[in-house]
């Protein structure tokens, strides 16, 4: 009996491992056949608002699988494999030329794309950003690049004037998860940033929880003073919204104001399409 519970642990194990392993294969798989351009990995876009009005402010673009039979595989466990396979700085380029070719067609303020450390730490990629800005015609002011605060810790030279390089041509640099893992802020004295958003595992409690509050409402302050932007990410509900205006967060993003959308639901909403007349004589 315990051989055969064994065995089957062992089985189970092995299966765990194949598992894996055919996953980070097939991750590989999907991401070659997508820098080839079959449609395999998309992106969603998920809009930030303005407080008043639900006025749409901009996009993020988010990288979708998009092969549900596979398996949902995270967006984060999926980047996690394409940094591990040294394919990170392909897909990071596929992202932010998709996502820039698909701004240019919208009447939105600006489109963010997440960018991962690996791609920071090339002192080629502020050339890389200005050449697809350039390709797909957007204005560099229209492009926001968020980023994570632990590769800003790294005393790096390299990153230093990549970001330097970025922000001179126009481009905004974002701090994203702001406020998670990291003790030290004196890089925001060293490294100017545009815009802070706020972790949403500080949002996700704002309603319960007292430290939260005084927390979030430090973040907003501190952005104030700092005179970057401040945005909310992760608001699911009215009062986590209530709580965040009357601390004089004026952008919000999360499921309540909006999911990650398909382009054209993006597009579906008020103010992202270009006013063509015989659209909006059709949709009317
Ligand atoms: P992130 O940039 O902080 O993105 C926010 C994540 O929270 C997204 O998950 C989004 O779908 C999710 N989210 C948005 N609103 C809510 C809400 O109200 N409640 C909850 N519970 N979740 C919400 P997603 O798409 O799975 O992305 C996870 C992470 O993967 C991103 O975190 C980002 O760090 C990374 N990522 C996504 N796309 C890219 C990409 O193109 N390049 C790189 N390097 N990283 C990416
Ligand atoms: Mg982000
Ligand atoms: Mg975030
Ligand atoms: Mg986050």
């Amino acid at each position: 009996e315990a051989k055969k519970n064994g065995r089957g642990r062992y089985q189970v194990f092995a299966g765990d491992m194949d598992d894996l392993l055919l996953r980070k294969r097939k991750v590989e798989a999907e991401l070659r056949k997508a820098l080839d351009g079959d449609g395999g990995i998309k992106l969603a876009y998920q809009p930030v608002f303005a407080v008043d009005g639900h006025r749409i402010l901009g996009a993020e673009a988010l990288i979708r699988w998009g092969h549900e039979v596979h398996g949902a595989l995270p967006a984060g466990q999926f980047i996690a494999i394409a940094e591990e396979r040294g394919l990170i700085g392909e897909l990071g380029k596929w992202a932010l030329t998709e996502a820039c070719r698909f701004a240019v067609t919208t009447e939105l303020p600006w489109i963010a794309v997440n960018i991962s450390p690996v791609q920071l730490r090339d002192a080629g990629f502020a050339a890389l950003v200005a050449s697809v800005l350039s390709e797909t015609g957007l204005d560099p002011g229209r492009l926001q690049l968020e980023t994570t605060e632990g590769v800003l810790l790294e005393h790096n030279d390299t990153i230093s004037s990549v970001i330097a390089t970025l922000r001179e041509s126009g481009v905004r640099i974002v701090l994203d998860d702001f406020g998670t893992g990291y003790s030290s802020l004196s890089y925001l004295r060293r490294q100017s940033i545009d815009k802070l958003k706020i972790d949403r595992s500080f949002v996700r409690l704002l309603d319960e929880d007292e430290s939260a509050r005084a927390i979030v409402k430090t973040l907003i302050e501190l952005a104030q003073a700092l005179r970057v932007e401040v945005t909310a990410e992760g608001v699911e509900t009215d009062g986590q919204k209530a709580l965040l205006v009357g601390m004089g967060c004026r952008q919000l993003q999360g499921y309540l104001l909006s999911p990650p959308l398909e382009p054209s639901q993006l597009l579906a909403l008020p103010g992202v399409s270009h006013a063509k007349p015989e659209r909006s004589a059709v949709r009317a």
